[in-house]
């Protein structure tokens, strides 16, 4: 079994390409929003909130969910956007976190006082300002931080969702409850796109949040479809809930560059499909096709360890047959609040309960980098790479980690 001290994992250069803005909120921050403007909250302490609300394990993906609607509520105005965004980018950085790409659906902020374009811009100048003040210190030869923000569309929401969705359903009161989801969904694509086109705000993929039970990917075809044609990058939270099948279609239907979570992606006994006769071979030639096409797996551990049912220890988790498949995959905290977890806690925990090798951890931690959906043009992208790999290799030496 090969170890790694903290200190090492602390000082590689990492990212975080799996992180929901609303899941990784500071405690006290919370708190201190809503005393500002008396949101209602279970309790007004860290401990309170962590005992109610954020804790160490829950009981189903719901429960987990819960504290979604907390977050949400101290994020309804552009100065706690920027803030919250601002702090979260400090934060990642001071475990030494270079690069992060932040998710969250814009639409359950979004109200008659606050536009699509409000929320985002708030959200990117948090950004902004936390990049300035990083890189304005940066030691000659580090890579220094950068980010891109991804934008959630939600598998399910109702008119109770936010300011924005009672109007949204209101106005489309004659249609279905999934018609209206969809259509939401289609109107995030087209203003993500139209966002990145005539501003500098950096918004770089399309996702879909949410509980995935009972509504499945595909439902979203057409604003996936919509995103692609227009060269945005794509991620599916997929696998988590249901099984490969879910995968499959993420990739094939929704043209998925990365995948989040993939949990199930090699439960046979999860495949529903009639059409399938040998389970287990579709399985092996799933995984082996993402393996070849060189499509990312998010790896959350602490939160699936939370939110899967049928998940009992660490040591049980797909990341062990993902490993032996050669995956690329990159290990994320999907939220650091939520989940009680930091980029440096998940790489601890891998490395504690499945060997690997330091040249495969390297291979891990670059992927973050190869994969993530940069902003800037591919040469930029490349010095970046480039940048973080040589300071890796600089670290090994230090620390005396030899492939
Ligand atoms: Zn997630």
């Amino acid at each position: 079994m090969h170890t790694y001290s903290p200190e090492f994992i602390r000082a590689i250069p990492k990212t975080d390409l799996h992180l929901h803005l609303d899941g990784s909120l500071r405690l006290p921050t919370l708190i201190d929003i809503a005393k500002a403007e008396q949101i209602k909250l279970p309790s007004y302490t860290e401990d309170g909130l962590r005992q109610l609300v954020f804790k160490d394990a829950y009981a189903s993906l719901d429960e987990y969910l819960k504290g979604f609607g907390l977050t949400c509520s101290v994020m309804q105005q552009r100065e706690f956007l920027e803030r919250v965004a601002c702090e979260l980018a400090h934060d990642n950085w001071n475990e030494g976190v270079r690069y992060i790409e932040v998710r969250f659906a814009p639409q359950l902020h979004m109200s008659d006082q606050l536009s699509f374009e409000d929320v985002m811009i708030a959200v990117d100048k948090g950004l902004k300002r936390a990049r300035t003040e990083i890189n304005a210190a940066l030691p000659p030869g580090e890579p220094g931080f950068e980010f891109g923000i991804i934008v959630c569309a939600m598998r399910f929401c109702n008119e109770h969702f936010s300011r924005f969705y009672k109007s949204f359903f209101a106005l489309h009161k004659y249609s279905s409850q999934l018609e209206v989801i969809r259509l939401a969904s289609l109107e995030l694509a087209k203003a993500a796109v139209a966002l990145r086109d005539s501003s500098d705000v950096q918004v770089v993929g399309f996702d879909l949040a949410g509980s995935e039970y009972g509504y499945p990917a595909d439902d979203h075809e057409e604003s996936y479809d919509y995103v692609h044609k227009h060269f945005m990058h794509k991620s599916v939270h997929a696998g988590e809930a249901y099984g490969p099948e879910s995968i499959f279609q993420a990739i094939t239907k929704l043209h998925a560059d990365r995948i989040g979570h993939g949990l199930y992606l090699f439960d046979s006994e999860m495949v529903l499909s009639r059409d399938i006769a040998d389970k287990q071979k579709y399985v092996r030639d799933l995984a082996n096709y993402i393996s070849d096409a060189r499509i990312t797996i998010e790896v959350c551990l602490t939160s699936n360890l939370q939110t899967a049912p049928k998940l009992k220890t660490i040591a049980d988790h797909s990341l062990r047959q993902m490993l032996a498949s050669k995956l690329s995959l990159t290990f994320c905290t999907d939220n650091r609040l939520v989940s009680h977890t930091t980029v440096s806690d998940e790489i601890a925990l891998a490395v504690q309960n499945f060997d690997i090798p330091p040249a495969v951890l390297k291979d891990i931690i670059v992927y973050g980098f190869k994969r993530s959906f940069f902003y800037h043009p591919y040469p930029q992208r490349r010095e970046y790479v480039r940048t973080a790999i040589n300071y890796y290799e600089a670290v090994e030496k230090k620390f005396g980690v030899v492939e």
